[in-house]
């Protein structure tokens, strides 16, 4: 009896260190374990990014003919049979308001083990120095590139809510490429996911980010509306989640009600039996694009 007892806190405290502490564990266990995420095609990983100048000769003249979060090559869910949900927050930046930082939500992630993503705008990781170093330090959180400037993915300027979006290829790679500098030097590695601001691209500029090594991502569930939805909104699109869903929300709007939607909802969630999962525990040729059979 003695013996089991032992073996079965070791193997709890196992679980314990191999999902929460090391995120580069987490990453395999998603894939070993839970088999949550799937294995990696041969030859994607070999697929060298293009050099700036490469990618201008190849998209210069292309004309874009899609617009949205989920145009071809934008990453919305992850292919998989397990219940496991990718919780993805926004810190957008930008004005008073936009600046804002959720210590409530992130503390009760921390507290509670919930694996989540932090897509960081430059502006906000500007005006937020020294929370973006300490969340980057906790292995529980990714941090990931949600735009240098905030602007909507674009090769000519098209606007999202108001916000002008990128001009050209050249200034698709500045918004990336600048924000990925801030967030190495925060993480020490560079980030591979990247959110536009307002989540928009066109065509052509997804596959610029995509042939630069980097996967742009969207979202399968808008969970709080750009922080204006009610706690009881946020908590029933949570509720709603299902197997690989990216659930979008956001983390700079202290005076939303997003922390309080999300604490309602993931102890439910939990009793349900799912799981949470930072999008890097997630191989880029595993994915199901919007539309794809
Ligand atoms: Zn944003």
């Amino acid at each position: 009896m003695k013996t089991i007892s032992v073996y079965l806190i070791s193997a709890i405290l196992a679980v314990g260190l191999v999902k929460y502490d090391q995120p580069t564990v987490l990453a395999s266990v998603s894939h070993n374990d839970t088999g949550a995420v799937e294995s990696k095609s041969p030859g994607d990983s070999d697929r060298k990014p293009l050099s700036h100048e490469q990618l201008v000769s190849k998209y210069r003249g292309r004309r874009p003919s899609a617009w949205g979060s989920s145009v071809q090559g934008v990453l919305t869910r992850v292919r998989t049979d397990q219940k496991v949900i990718f919780l993805t927050f926004d810190a957008c930046g930008g004005g008073k308001k936009g600046n804002g930082f959720d210590s409530e939500l992130l503390a009760y992630l921390d507290r509670e083990h919930i694996p989540a993503t932090l897509f960081l705008s430059g502006r906000w990781i500007d005006a937020n120095p020294e929370t973006a170093r300490r969340l980057a330090a906790n292995p529980i959180f990714e941090i990931e590139n949600h735009g240098f400037r905030h602007k909507p993915c674009s090769v000519n300027g098209r606007s999202a809510y108001g916000i002008h979006g990128t001009s050209g290829i050249g200034d698709v790679i500045a918004e990336v490429e600048k924000n990925a500098d801030k967030i190495e030097g925060l993480t020490h590695h560079r980030p591979r996911f990247y959110r536009s601001g307002t989540a928009m691209y066109d065509d052509v500029s997804a596959a610029v980010v995509k042939d630069m090594g980097v996967t742009p991502v969207g979202f399968t569930i808008n969970g709080d509306g750009g922080a204006t939805f009610p706690l009881g909104t946020i908590k029933a699109r949570l509720l709603k989640a299902s197997l690989g869903d990216i659930v979008l929300c956001h983390m700079n709007h202290p005076e939303g009600q997003t922390a309080e939607g999300i604490m309602a909802a993931l102890p439910i969630m939990l009793k349900r039996g799912f799981t949470f999962a930072r999008v890097d525990a997630y191989s880029p040729s595993s994915s199901l694009p919007h539309g794809s059979p």
